[in-house]
């Protein structure tokens, strides 16, 4: 046994370091299955003191490591490629603080998202940044992916929600970043870390602004018999000088996933795609605008627009959308859930070209995603076990992320490079751009040990 792995018993107890094989399977990928390593073994810290004990002990002996919360992450993120140690942070999920006064409130990174949303909830506050996995991914996996959601169109992403971080840096130091929302002075390096997708070290603390609800809500429902039309009807409403909270593509392989899953919503199986659209704000401007968009839907082909009319059908329509991906897991043994943003205005054109790609390598594919902010997010089912099928997966996921560059676009709207995504990096950097950030990278971690092998890509022997 390594020394290494008694040192790290030593700090957080045997029972909470694991290194039998069997157990380090569950760690072998995040919720992308393509990528699989197993790590060497994983942690379970319960305090930002174990983190600093456990970080040192792996710098101390060049071992590399990497912070996991929930797994979710769709890029590889979570995945110990070198065989290096995971240090899993879901029972730090503490709230430390919550702050009315000053709108804000202090977690712990294990934190789930949505966890700190229901806390809040009575005192009429939320917390905003809402992925669609919002109730297993915790803020401190949303702090290094800079995590979206539907309602990140109107309110922003993580990053203009966190105020403050406490981060273990990778040899072992501590700093606070930012802090309880003062403007701060010198550098971004709050806003530099977030979205830094845990090489920069790890978060331990996370100081996050509470935002207010609306004070009224509206969501449609709008269905059309193409794709085009329906991107079309995205454009126009943002056109139009509206900005819906959401606003939110299923094309129909989506639709007849979800109504053939637990998150049935009633959605219309005979469409080509829906929108799902919110608006919120005050109660006359949101009555103004929900008229609005039932007209801009009509006019560009909408063959029927519905209002929520409760609550109840509110909450199915978004239990629809949020659990899409879970409805299109059902369908294959693995799923690829790709992730590239384009000009919004663009939609039309690339939504027909990226299933024509699809087809091409003849692989079953279902749209679901953010359009308002021109998120694309191609679902490809296949069955890992198959390496013909595989390949076909990673040649066309190749040409979507070429073909979303050649349009003014770029490879990730919100689920990071990772693993997945860093042989498309030269698609958008020079090889000058690449080593910028590898140096800016080394600031924080020199000896690269944190999270190795995610983001940048490796040549020639040097890591960009
Ligand atoms: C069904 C489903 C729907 C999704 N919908 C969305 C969506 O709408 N929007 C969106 O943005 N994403 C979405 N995702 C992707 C994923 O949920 C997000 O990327 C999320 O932020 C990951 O959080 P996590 O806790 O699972 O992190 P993990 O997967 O555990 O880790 C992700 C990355 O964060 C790093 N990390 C984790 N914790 C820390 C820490 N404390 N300090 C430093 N680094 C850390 C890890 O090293 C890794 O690189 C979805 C995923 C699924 C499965």
């Amino acid at each position: 046994m390594a020394s290494w792995i008694a040192e790290l018993q030593e700090i957080v107890g045997r029972e909470d370091v694991l290194t039998d094989p069997e157990r380090l399977l569950a760690y072998e990928c995040d919720g992308l299955s393509i990528h699989k390593h197993p790590p060497a073994a994983v942690v379970f810290p319960e305090s930002a003191e174990e983190v600093v004990g456990i970080v040192k002990v792996l710098w101390r002996h060049r071992v590399p490591f990497l912070a996991r919360g929930a797994g979710t992450g769709l890029s590889g993120g979570a995945v110990a490629v070198e065989g290096g140690v995971i240090l899993e942070l879901a029972r730090m999920n503490h709230i430390l603080e919550i702050d009315y006064a000053n709108r804000l409130a202090v977690v712990e990174p294990g934190v789930i998202n949505l966890m700190l949303t229901r806390a809040v909830a009575d005192a009429g506050y939320f917390y905003a940044p809402d992925p669609s996995s919002q109730m297993a991914c915790t803020l401190g996996g949303n702090v290094a992916e800079n995590a979206g959601g539907p309602h990140c169109l109107k309110y922003g992403m993580t990053v203009h929600h966190v105020l403050g971080l406490d981060v273990v840096l990778p040899n072992g130091e501590v700093v606070t970043l930012g802090g309880h929302g003062t403007d701060a002075v010198g550098y971004d390096l709050l806003g530099l870390f977030v979205g830094s997708e845990g090489t920069f070290g790890i978060v331990t603390k996370i100081t996050v602004r509470l935002t207010r609800q609306p004070q009224a809500v509206k969501t449609l429902l709008a269905d059309f018999l193409s794709v085009e039309d329906t991107s079309r009807a995205v454009s126009a409403i943002i056109a139009a000088g509206i900005l819906p909270s959401a606003l939110e593509m299923m094309d129909r392989a989506t639709i007849e996933a979800v109504e053939a899953s637990v998150y049935a919503a009633g959605l219309p199986t005979d469409a080509a795609a829906v929108l799902l659209i919110e608006l919120d704000g005050l109660a006359a401007s949101v009555e103004h605008e929900a008229e609005r968009i039932v007209e801009l839907c009509r006019t560009n082909g909408a063959r029927q627009v519905i209002v929520a009319r409760d609550e109840a059908e509110r909450a199915r329509l978004w239990a629809g959308r949020k659990g899409a991906f879970g409805a299109l897991g059902r369908i294959s043994p693995d799923l690829m859930v790709q992730d590239a943003v384009i000009p919004r205005s663009t939609l039309p054109e690339v939504l027909p070209e990226v299933y024509r790609i699809a087809a091409r390598y003849g692989l079953r594919m279902a749209n679901v995603f953010h359009a308002g902010d021109g998120n694309l997010h191609p679902n490809i089912c296949f069955d890992g076990r198959d390496s013909d099928e595989v390949r076909r997966v990673k040649e066309a996921c190749r040409e979507i992320m070429e073909l979303c560059v050649r349009v003014g676009g770029t490879l990730t709207g919100e689920h990071g490079i990772g693993l997945d995504k860093i042989a498309y990096m030269p698609l958008v950097f020079t090889d000058d751009d690449l080593e910028a950030m590898a140096r800016v990278r080394a600031v924080f971690d020199p000896e690269g040990l944190c999270n190795p092998g995610k983001v940048l890509p490796v040549r020639r022997c040097r890591a960009f």
